[in-house]
């Protein structure tokens, strides 16, 4: 054979002897065993059969000589060091030791194998120890030392457990105790730990820097008494109670730093239990919400405001509306009476304008009624069947000769499908109309303003839409959308017509939303505007609406007490009267209305509310608990230029049974009258 292949050979079986020996330690590797373990017990069987007992024992048992090297060890010991025993014997305990071993554990223990004998005898160390893959195992170790009279170490036998994987687990633990610590040192929670009894066992860096305490300072202290006042501790009894009762709870609460300072806290309180499941105090997670509180009642003080604020414009509201209605009446009463006297033709048509004037005023008072409760969101409409082309036509009256002095042209271009009754709500249509019209007015200095109503009959709806055009100064294109908000003009120099407040399309084109349409305008600078509004209307087919006034006939020698202390307003109402040939008896205040009241028999009662002495409302609630021991029941109704929807439920509180707002028309009156006749 030749040379070559003979040493080729040789470093095959070199190779698979290497090979082999992989093989083999990987298999002592994984099973923790040596390879040849099989054997190594078998030899163990021939030993004496106390050896034979310490081989069975689950801990590793080992002796060691004075000088601390291996002289025995059983087979669990040897399995924990993968080892055959032989590599062993005689090795130093200390030689064992994993490198990089804590210096201190190396100390202790290589003090405790040479002390004198006085010393204690037993030693129990956890020990990191190489086995023989060079892999770092955990052994804890029970040493005990005997000696010679002389004091000499004779033998040291010792006990080993592995706690390899208990080590592990202990690290991970501490590692993770490590991460959540720094992740709660770093959050801006203050965690504080309190036993059953409330008393602090735990104060968290970052709850100590909320409250300016050390937590040397907090601990074994009751957490109320140091952080509540008196009121709020009793609370927090109840909530220590939950807490005991394994009860979670999130709170806000102020505490008391170490300063004196108040501090808000949202709190969130968590129970803690033992292994047994048992509570054994709560822990509680602080935030700090000062600022937040702070922003909360500066929002709620701010709230407070605006509410007064609401308060004293509807108060000033209604002020202004009584203080305007009272002489207003006046005025439409005595053109309403002026109208019935014998004028000549020129002298009529001045009195109309005033009379329908005063109307028109009549209808701006309560917008402005309408807009306060349209900020409050009480609105709400009142259709009713109507023919609105008088209604058209009163705004070209009103508007008409006032325009014509400018020499603008106003008409109406009426297409006459609008002549059948419709359901629609009066006073927004004419608040609205009057609004557009006012403004076309306003702001066209020559030329003519159109207003051109038509019905539209729809499948789902039917609608009212008219266009008011102009040729005025126009409105340029970027002010267009905001003209429509509150308080909101173009920035286009005005005309003749003055100021404005800039509410009157904001007013609209809320009525037009509540009236399920809308309002637009198209305009160009120098030309003009078409303003265009829609209303969403019930056409009532077939019906006859009674266009004329009232039928006063049935009014005719039935008795009235007038209870009003205006004299102007008293004369409207007493010449009222006598046109419907009524009788009646006038007294100036609440007083006199009762005592007329019980002296004579009437029908009805018609009672202003404010007045001297006694007001209406007071001479009601009299005259109402008299009534079944004077008289059988007096319908009462009340006049008042108080407007708002609480003034008439006061009234009617009081035992009135209908109330008339003032200004009122002639039909207005005849109409409530005959309702209670
Ligand atoms: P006011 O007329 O009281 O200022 P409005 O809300 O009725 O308030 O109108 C807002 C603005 O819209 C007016 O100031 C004006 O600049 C513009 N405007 C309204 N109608 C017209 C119009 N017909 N022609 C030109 N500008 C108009």
């Amino acid at each position: 054979m030749p040379t070559s292949s003979i040493s080729e050979l040789k470093a095959r079986l070199a190779a698979l002897q290497e090979e082999w020996r992989e093989v083999n330690d990987q298999l002592e590797r994984e099973t923790g065993l040596p390879s040849d373990h099989g054997g190594l017990e078998a030899s163990r069987l021939e030993a004496a059969p106390e050896v034979r007992i310490l081989d069975n024992a689950a801990d590793g048992i080992f002796t060691l000589d004075g000088e601390g090297c291996l002289r025995y060890i059983n087979l669990a010991g040897l399995r924990m060091l993968a080892s055959k025993g032989e590599d062993l014997i005689g090795t130093q305990l200390m030689k064992m030791l994993a490198p990089r071993a804590n210096r201190r554990l190396i100390a202790e223990v290589g003090q405790w194998l040479k002390e004198p004998l006085e010393s204690k005898t037993f030693l129990m160390v956890d020990m990191p120890v190489m086995n023989r893959f060079g892999e770092k195992r955990w052994l804890s170790l029970h040493l005990q030392r005997e000696s010679d009279a002389e004091g000499n170490i004779t033998e040291i036998q010792g006990i080993a457990r592995d706690i390899t994987e208990q080590q592990r687990l202990q690290l991970a633990l501490r590692r993770s105790e490590e991460h959540y610590r720094g992740i709660i040192e770093n959050m801006e929670l203050g965690i504080l730990e309190v036993d059953n009894e409330e008393r602090i066992i735990r104060a968290f860096p970052k709850f100590c820097a909320i409250v300016g305490y050390s937590e040397e300072e907090l601990l074994g202290r009751k957490a109320s008494e140091v952080f509540m006042r008196a009121e709020d501790a009793l609370k927090m009894d109840a909530r220590t109670a939950d807490r005991n009762a394994g009860e979670s709870g999130l709170y806000e609460c102020v505490v008391r730093k170490k300063n004196g300072e108040d501090v808000w806290l949202l709190i969130s309180g968590i129970p803690i239990r033992d292994e047994h499941g048992e509570v054994v105090g709560s822990m509680g997670i602080h935030y700090d919400i000062s600022a937040r509180k702070k922003d909360e009642q500066e929002l709620e003080s701010a709230l407070r405001d605006v509410e007064a604020a609401r308060r004293s414009e509807r108060v000033f509201l209604a002020k202004m509306s009584h203080e305007i209605r009272t002489p207003m009446n006046a005025i439409i009463g005595m053109s309403h009476l002026l109208e019935a006297t014998h004028l000549n033709e020129e002298q009529q048509a001045f009195v109309g304008a005033i009379s329908k004037g005063g109307e028109l005023l009549k209808g701006l008072l309560d917008d402005i009624l309408d807009l306060a409760r349209l900020e409050d969101g009480q609105l709400s409409l009142n259709p009713r069947t109507t023919y609105v082309k008088p209604l058209f036509e009163g705004v070209v009256k009103v508007y008409g000769m006032m325009m014509a002095e400018k020499g603008v042209d106003l008409t109406l271009s009426w297409d006459g499908t609008l002549d059948v009754p419709i359901g629609v709500d009066r006073s927004a249509l004419s608040q609205v109309l009057l609004n557009l019209v006012g403004n076309a007015a306003k702001f066209t200095e020559k030329g003519r303003v159109v207003i051109r109503p038509t019905l539209r009959l729809g499948q789902d709806s039917d609608v009212m839409e008219v266009a008011v055009e102009d040729t005025g100064i126009g409105i340029p294109a970027h002010a267009i959308d905001r003209i429509f908000d509150r308080f909101q003009q173009s920035d286009q120099p005005k005309s003749g017509g003055g100021g404005g407040s800039g509410l009157g399309l904001s007013i609209v084109r809320e009525l037009c939303t509540l009236h399920g349409g809308r309002v637009f305008v198209e305009s160009e600078v120098g030309t003009g505007s078409v303003f265009t509004f829609s209303f969403v209307v019930d056409v009532v087919q077939g019906q006859h609406i009674e266009n004329k006034g009232l039928d006063v006939a049935a009014l005719k020698g039935r008795k009235v007490l007038i209870a009003e202390d205006n004299a102007v307003n008293a004369l409207y109402l007493c010449k009222l009267l006598s046109r419907w040939e009524m009788e009646y008896t006038a007294v100036e205040d609440g007083e006199k209305a009762v005592e007329a009241w019980k002296k004579g028999s009437y029908d009805l009662i018609l009672m202003d509310i404010q007045m001297p002495m006694c007001d209406g409302m007071e001479a009601t609630r009299i005259i109402r608990s008299a009534e079944s021991t004077v008289h059988s029941r007096t319908p009462i109704i009340g006049l008042s230029a108080f407007a708002f929807h609480e003034d008439v439920v006061d009234g009617l509180a009081s035992g009135m049974d209908g109330y008339l707002k003032k200004p009122y028309s002639p039909d207005e009156l005849a109409g409530a009258i005959n309702a209670w006749l």
